[in-house]
């Protein structure tokens, strides 16, 4: 039994994704002809209460067309040192956008509105603009940590106070979500743009999503063209988001539920120092005594997939096809560790 817990996308369609991929109605999507893409970006814009959708070939396409919305060049993005946008995406903010990036630290990945202030830059011949912040909820680095609605109002208040857009990689936002049953509305009207990875716990083989402003996605489209990423007959792939929204939303709390457990039993091993606290699917251990390499060579023989995730980290992710027996399992490889 291989147990890949390397990440959330390596989950495969279910039988029901899979029918409603092959039944999808389709037509060319560049010319805003696929019924089912149209029918993906109305559904998602609607429920959280925003005009407008764009479907995408990855998370990091939705972040950088963002990006690239809300900055200029000699411009500046502030988001958390850990953040996707600044640590995975290849330099993007530099290379699509010409902007600069200022990074704060921040328990569990997040930051605070007063951060946020004091890292406005003044207006002065020396600075970039300070002309964007970016979130990220649920937190990658920080474990899969959750920001409340009551700590991302204050930050729309100074983003409102200093006229600056505030954009939400949610590449995991649902995780969030499902446990604090918050309002997607009211999340949609904090902020400018919201990205949401479909291709992740929800279970979708590819896709994101951005939603925005219907002016703010017209300008999308164009700078997804020059991205390379206009798909033509992506009903195909729109059709699995459309599924997930329906049918693979809640199941995120087993999810959960397994990280918390699987976070419990790595507690007890004798080389893990500190387990973040788990808030959703992510688990981050902290070693001692052997180093990440190590450790996961030492699990792979065993059939346990994790990822290194720091100089004496390492992470696991639960997802659709870890059920209860492959925590069992993991349970069983560790104890014998
Ligand atoms: C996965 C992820 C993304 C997007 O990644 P893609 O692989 O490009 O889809 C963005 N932000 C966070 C926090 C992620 O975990």
């Amino acid at each position: 039994m291989i147990i890949d817990l390397r990440s959330d996308t390596v989950t495969r369609p279910t039988p029901g994704m899979k029918e409603a991929m092959f039944s999808a109605s389709i037509g060319d999507d560049v010319f805003g002809e696929d019924p089912t893409v149209n029918a993906l970006e109305e559904k998602i814009a609607g429920m959280f209460g925003m005009e407008a959708a764009i479907f995408c070939p990855s998370g990091t396409m939705t972040n950088q067309i963002a990006i690239r919305l809300h900055t200029r060049i000699q411009t500046e993005v502030i988001c958390h040192k850990n953040s996707h946008i600044y640590l995975y995406e290849g330099g993007g903010i530099m290379a699509n956008s010409l902007a600069s990036v200022k990074l704060l630290d921040g328990d569990l990945g997040k930051i605070s509105a007063e951060q946020v202030q004091s890292s406005i830059n003044p207006d002065d011949v020396h600075a970039p603009e300070t002309t964007l912040v970016s979130l990220e909820n649920t937190m990658n680095k920080g474990g899969g940590s959750i920001y409340r609605l009551d700590e991302v109002r204050p930050i729309r208040k100074v983003c409102n106070e200093y006229g600056l857009k505030l954009h939400l990689d949610g590449a995991r936002f649902f995780n969030a979500l499902v446990e604090t049953e918050e309002s997607s509305k009211d999340w949609g009207a904090q902020f400018d743009t919201i990205s949401i990875c479909l291709s992740k716990g929800l279970g979708c083989p590819v896709g994101s999503v951005l939603l925005g402003s219907k002016a703010d996605i017209k300008r999308a489209r164009k700078v997804r063209k020059v991205f390379g990423g206009g798909m033509r007959q992506a009903g195909f792939l729109s059709a699995a988001g459309i599924y997930a929204l329906d049918h693979q939303v809640e199941r995120l709390k087993e999810d959960h539920l397994r990280a918390r457990a699987l976070g419990k039993i790595l507690e007890k091993l004798s080389v893990v120092s500190e387990v973040f606290p788990v808030a959703t699917n992510i688990v981050i251990a902290r070693l001692d005594g052997v180093s990440p390499a190590e450790f996961l060579s030492n699990l792979e023989a065993k059939g346990v997939r994790g990822v290194k995730f720091g100089p004496d980290l390492v992470r696991f992710v639960t997802h659709y096809d870890f059920g209860d027996d492959h925590l069992n399992e993991f349970e069983k490889v560790m104890a014998a560790f």
